[in-house]
């Protein structure tokens, strides 16, 4: 039986190819890397190109892609809309570097896709950040000022009329657009991504989570069938690393959902949002929207919805309710749609954390021991970035080591129960300030002072 939380998109790509075969004995390798999603294959990847030579592991619980990874909207995007945030983490040097690594990184993953091949529908059309209540109307502004400071050239400002225009509905009232970004199809990005790996001779073993590791020399990770002995390892478990003890107070794993429709290509034409732009709105449970190649829209939402110790198992999954409210928004941003089936409708978890910036470094001070997780709702671009620096890492390479986003120590969330407690009365603040918004009413002191104490989002917003 197909598993419940396959994406329209991993069904298009998982096609009938055999999965790669679970982890049975004893094995040893270089360096054994703990999840094949966009961050544990670019990791593998970039390890292979610097050192033939080195022999790579890599343990995927599902299949590659059946995370985040094959799930997720397939918008492409840069580290700009979280400058303001870059530069309070790591300076303003550092953030303008990493911002322009995650706009290159842009480009580098549809470069890749040319070079191996990949069929991942790769479209450079552009974000388009927007105001769908007059209450978000310059929700970017202190994003554009602190690129204006740096010297940062990212954001076009578009007349009202042009962010309608372009986005096909009217409910856009304003908007920035940042031509850089793209959209894919995900899951055939993560799926060409172990194509690619295993050609390097990167070994893969699907359906092999790993139970237990251990943390001193000598390494040995234990997976039902067998054990795998390492010089090093990687974690790159998104939000399943919020099982772990050293980093379950760095994440909070919240849900993110997104139905499509039935493909539409000349329904779109007539509302004109032919760009291929990716679409936000600036709410905090962020709606992220984009078309696909076939002509559906694919439509998500950061619906937020935690679980008790952030365990991950199947609530993100897919859930009537929050689909429900998912399909709310699209239905209220294009109503002139309002006849179009929905074909599809999934979820899945998010990494995020306090400042929704990743977080890479050595656990517990370790240098055989390497995380990059927390990537926040944006790690399709910004996971290639990563998949350099944990290489970097396990290399010992000096720059990667330097990288502001490595072994920084965030403010750590309450801990249990208080943190799910807490998420629950925070989450229905939100919903009840987005509500009022929504209509145009002023909302509710308390639901606007309870609801700031949420983590940040995927832009910075104000
Ligand atoms: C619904 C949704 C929408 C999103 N939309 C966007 C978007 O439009 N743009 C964007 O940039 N980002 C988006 N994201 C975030 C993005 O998908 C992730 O940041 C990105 O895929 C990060 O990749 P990853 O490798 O860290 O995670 P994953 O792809 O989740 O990889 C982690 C892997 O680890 C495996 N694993 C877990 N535990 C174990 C274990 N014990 N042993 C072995 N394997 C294990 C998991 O099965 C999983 O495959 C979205 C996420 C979701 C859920």
């Amino acid at each position: 039986m197909e598993a419940p939380h396959r994406s329209l998109w991993l069904r298009e790509a998982l096609g009938d190819a055999p999965p790669e075969p679970p982890l049975e004995g004893a094995a040893q390798a270089d360096v054994a890397i703990l999840g094949g999603g966009f961050v544990g294959l670019w990791t593998a990847i970039e390890l292979k190109q610097r050192d033939p030579a080195c022999d790579v592991v890599v343990l995927e619980r599902d299949v590659c892609g059946g995370g985040a990874s094959g799930r997720n909207g397939g918008m492409v995007l840069s580290w700009w809309p979280k400058l303001s945030s870059l530069v309070a983490r790591c300076g303003a040097e550092e953030a303008v570097r990493l911002g322009r690594a995650s706009a290159a990184a842009v480009d580098a993953i549809g470069a890749f896709c040319d070079e191996h091949g990949i069929a991942a529908d790769y479209r450079r059309g552009g974000f388009l950040w927007t105001a769908t209540t007059p209450a978000h109307v310059g929700a970017w502004d202190g994003v554009l000022a602190a690129c204006e400071a740096h010297g940062v050239d990212a954001f076009e400002r578009l007349s009202p009329e042009e962010v309608a225009r372009r986005s096909g509905s009217p409910a856009h009232l304003a908007g920035v657009f940042d031509p850089v970004a793209a959209t894919v199809q995900p899951a055939r990005l993560a799926r060409g991504l172990r194509r690619v790996a295993l050609g390097l001779g990167v070994r893969i073993h699907e359906a092999t989570p790993a139970l237990r590791f251990t943390r001193e020399r000598p390494l040995r990770v234990d997976t039902p069938r067998g054990s795998v002995r390492a010089e090093k390892l990687v974690i790159a478990m998104n939000a399943w690393a919020a099982e772990l003890p050293e980093l379950r107070r760095a994440l909070v794993v919240v849900s993110s959902d997104i139905v499509a429709t039935a493909p539409i290509p000349d329904r779109l034409a007539e509302i004109g949002w032919t760009g291929g732009e990716g679409i936000t709105d600036s709410h905090m449970m962020v709606a992220y929207y984009r078309t696909t190649a076939d002509g559906r829209i694919a439509f998500g939402k950061g619906t937020a919805a935690v679980t008790f110790r952030g365990r991950v198992g199947t609530a993100f999954d897919r859930s009537d309710a929050r689909a429900a409210m998912t399909e709310a928004d699209l239905r209220r941003y294009y109503p002139m749609l309002a006849d179009v089936p929905l074909e599809q409708a999934w979820g899945g978890p998010i990494d995020r954390t306090p400042t929704s910036l990743p977080m890479l470094g050595h656990l517990g001070g370790r240098d055989h021991l390497v995380y990059g997780i927390g990537w926040s709702g944006n790690g399709v671009g910004p996971s290639h970035v990563g998949g350099k620096v944990l290489a970097g890492l396990v290399l010992g390479d000096p720059e990667a080591r330097a990288c502001g986003l490595v072994d920084q120590e965030p403010d750590p969330f309450v801990p249990e129960p208080a943190r799910y407690l807490g998420a629950q009365v925070v989450r229905a603040a939100v919903i009840r300030k987005e509500h009022a918004e929504a209509a145009n009413r002023p909302p509710r002191k308390l639901a606007v002072k309870v609801a700031a104490l949420a983590p940040a989002g995927l832009e910075d917003k104000g």
